[in-house]
């Protein structure tokens, strides 16, 4: 009767700790050695930097390596009244690992399915992780007894995939990707790891095998893809050190950063963090009107888990200098998609926290956001900035 009364409140405490964490992002890769927990440390270090609260679990019973990759192996969990202190790796990091739990880090772990079970359930029901936005989750390779019972304690975790753009790996992640369907779980989006090679010399990134089989997997799949990390032979130094990507000025940093925000953008967290993504796209006659200051109308929709939730007609008041951003600001809109707008109008947006993203084209108010939810977005130059406006392209 004890021992169930005890399992009763672990089970509540772990309940009552899920239900607090907004965001669980389980990291997953089909094998071994692509770089799924240097991803792992990297999001949740970068994450951190960021402002957020973050906690980074490493379940990978058989083989932890988060705790050598942040440079902390022989720190120690320790018990504090009933619960369990996660190491702190920084103000606003968390960090709880098997390899904490051994005498010797090196020492091999024989534990049976139940046991594992039993040791993951622990770390969400009996560690002080205290208030969290991310929970970031390092999983062994494959999709074994830890991913399983991640996915069936915390059904509405998240699967970030990391892979190598070798078609043996991709053929591994079609398997991961299966294993999220079959669980029932949303999958984040690809990662390419490994893909392309950072030249100590001149700083480019060079693709010495092929690369862009995960984003070729990513659009056959639907899934998001966030990006290509190249090989820096910097990344293996650093971590032999225990730094990690935050530390060194270099293209890889800049990459993970664009990553970090593809992934904030995936979850509809604006920079503030707040959850609704809010977007404006000035139109007339039921289509994208280039002029931002001579629409009819705006189209305003939210965002939330990169999925339409409310659609909605708004009309501005007359146009005058000034007027329309601080209005966009008072509907509480965060990005605003357009054919074009001047500077001053630009810095009256950023000032209210707005993003601006110009150069886009005409369309139903649909076909913008789809796009840029898809990251399909073609962009010309902004209509408004004849100056400069030399006709650059690139794809958002
Ligand atoms: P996994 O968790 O998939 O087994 P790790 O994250 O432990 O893989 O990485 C395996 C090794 O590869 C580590 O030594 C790590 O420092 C190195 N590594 C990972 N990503 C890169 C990269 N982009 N460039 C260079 N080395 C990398």
């Amino acid at each position: 009767m004890a021992d169930k009364d005890k399992n009763d409140i672990k089970l509540e405490r772990m309940e009552n700790f899920l239900k607090r964490v907004p965001h669980k992002i389980m990291v997953l890769s089909g094998k071994g050695g692509v770089g799924k927990s240097t991803v792992a440390a990297n999001l949740a270090v970068f994450l951190s930097n960021r402002g957020y609260k973050v906690g980074l679990l490493d379940v990978d019973v058989h083989g932890p390596s988060i705790g050598t990759l942040m440079g902390i192996v022989w720190q120690k969990i320790y018990p504090s009244n009933d619960l369990l202190k996660p190491v702190l790796w920084s103000k606003n990091l968390k960090v709880v690992s098997v390899q904490f739990l051994l005498e010797n880090p090196d020492d091999a772990i024989i534990w049976r399915g139940p046991v594992k079970m039993g040791i993951i359930k622990q770390f969400l029901s009996d560690v002080d992780w205290g208030e969290l936005d991310f929970l970031i989750i390092d999983s062994p390779p494959g999709t074994g007894d830890e991913p399983l019972t991640i996915a069936q304690t915390i059904p509405d975790c998240k699967a970030l995939i990391v892979t190598t753009p070798q078609k043996v790996s991709l053929a591994d992640v079609r398997k991961s990707l299966t294993f999220c369907k079959e669980v029932n779980i949303d999958v984040l989006g690809i990662i390419e790891n490994m893909s392309g090679f950072v030249c100590p010399n001149c700083g480019a990134v060079h693709d010495i095998f092929k690369s862009g089989g995960g984003s070729e997997l990513a659009k056959q799949y639907k899934i998001d893809f966030l990006g290509k990390i190249p090989i820096d032979p910097k990344i293996v130094e650093e971590s032999d050190e225990g730094n990690l990507l935050d530390k060194y000025d270099g293209k890889v940093k800049e990459i993970m950063n664009e990553v970090v925000d593809r992934i904030l953008k995936r979850l509809s967290l604006n920079k503030g963090g707040e959850k609704v993504m809010r977007i404006a796209v000035p139109m007339a006659e039921g289509e994208l009107c280039a002029h931002f200051g001579h629409c009819e109308v705006f189209g305003i929709v939210d965002v939330e888990d990169g999925k339409v939730v409310k659609e909605e007609y708004l009309t501005p008041p007359p146009h005058a200098p000034g007027v329309i951003p601080n209005w966009l600001a008072e509907q509480k809109v965060n990005v605003v998609l357009t054919g074009g707008m001047g500077p001053m109008a630009q810095n009256l947006m950023r000032q209210n926290g707005i993003e601006v993203i110009t150069g886009v084209s005409g369309g139903s108010l649909k076909d913008v956001i789809e796009a840029y939810l898809n990251g399909r977005l073609v962009l010309g130059s902004n209509v408004c900035d004849h100056e400069h406006g030399k006709g650059h392209t690139h794809r958002h």
